[in-house]
């Protein structure tokens, strides 16, 4: 992988964990809410559980450095991987 090609790839992650984000939370609100309506309350519980479990399972998964394979921490905004140090933003 050349060095434009991490950047690009750590680019894609970051719009990744952007819209895992959103969709996380509308379906933590709106989708377990509507399931609590319809199905009652403890279903509701099990869907925000569900929805929960799966954001961190890929965030967990994806969230990772394009050249090492390291997963990259909490920071969101991270201009070098902290296990190889490779450049991931320009
Ligand atoms: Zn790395």
């Amino acid at each position: 992988m050349t060095q434009e090609e991490i950047m690009l790839a750590y680019a894609r992650k970051r719009r990744r964990r952007i819209y895992a984000v959103l969709v996380a939370v509308f379906l933590l609100f709106v989708g377990a809410s509507a399931v609590g309506q319809i199905f009652g309350d403890r279903y509701g519980m099990v869907t925000a559980v569900v929805v929960l479990v799966g954001f961190l399972v890929f965030v967990w998964r994806d969230w990772r450095c394009p050249a090492c394979g390291h997963a990259l921490g909490a920071e969101f905004d991270q201009r070098h991987c902290p296990y190889c140090g490779t450049r991931l933003v320009r």
